[in-house]
């Protein structure tokens, strides 16, 4: 089977072609088109069958029959720009499966070939995720994910291209990092609460940096005792809002989170903008306005968790506010992230990339 994308199509959607010859079944297509880069939001096989071997097999194949075939399939998916930066993912600093350095080699591995590494509130990996980077010839940028709370909504606020020792960002993330550790007692108390002791100690075990423990961790610990059987049935039945394990927490504000960043000649970014379900759609305005009004320069447009739809619908605004904009994968290792490092849809043409703006 031979694959590729179709070249000049421009900003928005781009077409991708298959082509098969012989027996080959839908699902085979379809594996082979969502391996194609870029590919991984993917919205339908448009079926262009050229030739169809034997004719009668045309009309089973719209049933979803496998087919004899000899014809060209194509799939929509965004358009292909030629710098495969990824500002957006986690290592064990914070709540990602694998250390900086692994983290490192694995983008480097998947053709990254401009990184950052952006750890929940910590900033102890970046030392070494630089030096590894410069070992693999990969062009690496400081990164840091803040939480923040803006209108009782939790909010991230990814930092890029800062200066790592500056004292306001540096003791302001400490300070993060002491309420996270408050959390997680009261999140062990809850839990207790309902008849399950020992998460707070049994979370801590699946933290490498106790300093930064997070809801994840908390989740893949439960998963271990057979409370859930994976991550996401965890945070959905214990870990969220409403449910049994969420406790509510003051964290960073917006002004401090910009703030920092600016202070340490860093670039605001606003991560996933999609994920905030709590704000309805005036709110995202006020808050992009309030955002920009501080100082904030970005906004994540394509990332792990955008659907194409997203991406379209966060492009509008980028261009409305004149964000520059950021990709990120979000990764946070091979089993718990649906998009590996650097294996993203490329940002709409038109779109000013985020790197652009940081030295
Ligand atoms: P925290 O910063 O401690 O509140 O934890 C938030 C982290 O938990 C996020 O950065 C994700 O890594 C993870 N997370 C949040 N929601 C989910 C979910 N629904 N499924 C899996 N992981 C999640
Ligand atoms: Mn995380
Ligand atoms: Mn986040
Ligand atoms: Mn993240």
């Amino acid at each position: 089977m031979e694959c590729g994308h179709y070249s000049g199509m421009g900003a928005g959607r781009q077409l991708a072609w298959v082509l098969a010859v012989g027996k080959v079944g839908f699902s085979a297509i379809r594996k082979t088109c969502l391996a194609l880069p870029g590919a991984q939001h993917f919205i339908k096989i448009n079926a262009q069958i050229t030739q169809c071997y034997p004719q009668n097999m045309l009309r089973r194949t719209k049933r979803g029959f496998s087919f004899m075939l000899n014809s060209r399939f194509a799939l929509y998916c965004l358009p292909v720009t030629p710098t495969n930066f990824d500002f957006h993912c986690h290592s064990s600093v914070s709540d990602g499966l694998l250390s900086p350095s692994e983290v490192a080699r694995r983008a480097a591995a998947n053709g990254v070939d401009l990184w950052a590494l952006t750890d929940h509130d910590d900033l102890g990996g970046l030392a070494v995720a630089r030096a590894e980077a410069e070992e693999a010839g990969m062009g690496f940028v400081n990164g840091v994910e803040i939480s923040i709370e803006w209108n009782k909504a939790p909010i991230h606020i990814v930092g890029l291209g800062f200066d790592a020792t500056h004292p306001a960002l540096v003791s302001g993330l400490d300070d993060l990092r002491q309420g996270r550790v408050e959390r997680a007692r009261r999140m062990g108390e809850a839990l207790a609460a309902i008849g399950i002791p020992g998460v707070y100690e049994g979370a801590l075990t699946y933290a490498a940096n106790p300093s930064l423990i997070s809801r994840a961790h908390f989740a893949r610990y439960l998963v271990s005792i057979g409370i859930a059987k994976d991550v996401s049935g965890v945070f959905q039945h214990y870990l969220t809002p409403g449910k049994p394990g969420y406790v509510d927490h003051r964290w960073a504000t917006l002004p401090d989170a910009v703030g920092w960043i600016s202070a340490a000649g860093g670039v605001a970014v606003v991560a996933h903008p999609a994920r905030y379900k709590l704000l309805s759609n005036g709110d995202m305005r006020r808050f992009l306005g309030d955002f920009k009004d501080l100082g904030g320069r970005a906004i994540e447009i394509v990332c792990g968790s955008h659907s194409p739809d997203h991406v379209l619908h966060y492009a509008r605004l980028a261009r409305h506010f004149a964000f520059h904009a950021s990709r990120g994968s979000d990764f946070h290792g091979p089993e718990e992230s649906y998009v590996d490092l650097g294996r993203l849809p490329q940002l709409p043409e038109d779109l000013k990339p985020v790197w652009r703006l940081i030295a």
